[in-house]
């Protein structure tokens, strides 16, 4: 087993890696005139080489067409959000009508809960995972006390029951039973952000369903990360953003899903003229007539410079596919857990579940000896040129996105984090 920790096992692993032309098509941070080893795919994606040119086709268009630009081109504003539909649904496995690109990741939380979260009495509440992502947080607690209930009891967050603050899938079994008359929506995440903790969506939304609540998902750290299959998840609805590892950019306009059965839904929603049917949207009619599917749920007219980069994304999801992406992350993230048990035991302690269908591709590491050593190490990675992120009190979060990441990097990891040990 030594051998893994050869540089020559590295470099035969990253030789014989299916997506290796890949990451030329990235901007790889420097540091002192060589490659970053950049593992914070999970905050923000590296820069695909295609963005710029697809925000400056954005500005040109705007510069010589102007007001035109909604109607020339194949590239034209007016159904600009239509280019990345195929490629979106493909991407997360729905039809294309389930979804579309629209705002950003909180406000679609809203949008979706306005719809789908709808408490009576007798059912008015939420069950979401304690030490959940704080926007999420916020905005289910706002919702709740919205409808004039009281999130100190009807939002209801479920402590993880495994030692690494991870959810045994019994425990989520067992708090929905409990609670299943009272509940009105199931909210979950798809990877948890803070342990990497990857979930049975399509379980989870059976046992929603089966005591008569919605469910929805929240995918910010699961789209492109998961081989995700939301239609055939039955979920409600889903949300994610797109500027983790779908690498469009800081602020990037996120993404929705509804279910193909909602797509004719007459639920109250929150409506905009962009959602208003297509076909007489222009005539400026008092009436608002939902577009069927996802689309319907849209507000204003997107962002354009904001939805252009991640046309250059989807582009190369699209060049390889998710499956072959969700096996190499498979296979990095295996080498860098093997690396760690083999060489690190005395200095990290793996906090993501270690079977692979638990997790994507982010392991966090709980640094052994407490918060000053763990800030000591990862700052000392930083300096090094190898970026992870804290979480308090004592975690480093390492993501080795499959589309630009390396094994070389993954041992360079390793490797730093022993100099750094050592050194002490
Ligand atoms: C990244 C992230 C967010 C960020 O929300 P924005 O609306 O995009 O600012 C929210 N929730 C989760 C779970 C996240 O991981």
């Amino acid at each position: 087993m030594t051998h893994l920790y050869s540089d020559d096992h590295a470099r035969a692993l990253d030789a014989a890696d299916p997506l290796r032309a890949l990451r030329s098509q990235f901007l790889i941070p420097q540091h002192d005139g060589a490659d970053q080893a950049y593992f914070v795919g999970n905050s923000l994606g590296l820069q695909p080489r295609g963005a710029r040119a697809h925000v400056e086709e954005v500005l040109d268009k705007w510069a010589f067409d102007a007001v035109e630009g909604h109607f020339t081109g194949q590239a034209q504003w007016l159904s600009y959000h239509e280019l990345v539909r195929e490629p979106l649904a493909r991407l997360v496995g729905a039809k294309p009508v389930e979804v579309v690109a629209m705002n950003t990741l909180t406000v679609n939380l809203h949008l979706m809960m306005v719809s789908f979260y709808r408490p009576t009495a007798q059912r008015p509440a939420i069950l979401m995972e304690a030490g959940a992502f704080p926007s999420d947080r916020h905005a289910m607690a706002s919702q709740v006390a919205f409808h004039g209930f009281d999130p100190a009891t009807d939002l209801i967050e479920l402590e993880p029951d495994e030692p690494n603050g991870t959810f045994s899938m019994a425990a989520i079994e067992r708090a929905i039973a409990e609670h299943g008359p009272r509940l009105a929506l199931v909210l979950w995440p798809g990877v948890q952000y803070r342990t990497g903790q990857a979930f049975d969506l399509k379980e989870i939304a059976r046992l929603a369903h089966a005591q008569g609540a919605m469910c929805g998902f929240d995918l910010a750290h699961g789209v492109g990360n998961l081989d995700l299959a939301l239609h055939d998840s039955d979920a409600d609805f889903a949300v994610w953003c797109h500027y983790k590892y779908l690498n469009s950019g800081p602020g990037a306009v996120a993404g929705c899903f509804v279910h193909e059965r909602h797509a004719r839904s007459d639920r109250p929603r929150f409506a905009g003229w962009w959602g208003h049917n297509v076909d007489t949207r222009f005539r400026m009619g008092a009436e608002f007539v939902p577009t069927p599917g996802a689309d319907g749920w849209q507000l204003s007219n997107p962002p354009i410079l904001g939805l252009a980069p991640l046309r250059a994304s989807l582009d190369l999801f699209d060049q390889v596919g998710m499956h072959a992406v969700r096996a190499k992350s498979l296979q990095i993230t295996g080498y860098l857990e093997s690396l760690i048990q083999q060489r690190l035991a005395d200095t990290l302690q793996v906090v993501t579940p270690a079977e692979p269908e638990r997790r994507g591709c982010q392991l966090s590491l709980r640094v052994n000896g407490g918060r000053e050593r763990g800030r000591a190490l990862f700052e000392y990675l930083a300096s090094r040129g190898v970026l992870g992120d804290w979480r308090e009190p004592d975690v480093i979060r390492i993501s080795p996105a499959p589309l630009y990441n390396t094994y070389s990097d993954v041992l360079r990891f390793v490797r730093t984090v022993e100099d750094w040990r050592n050194a002490a």
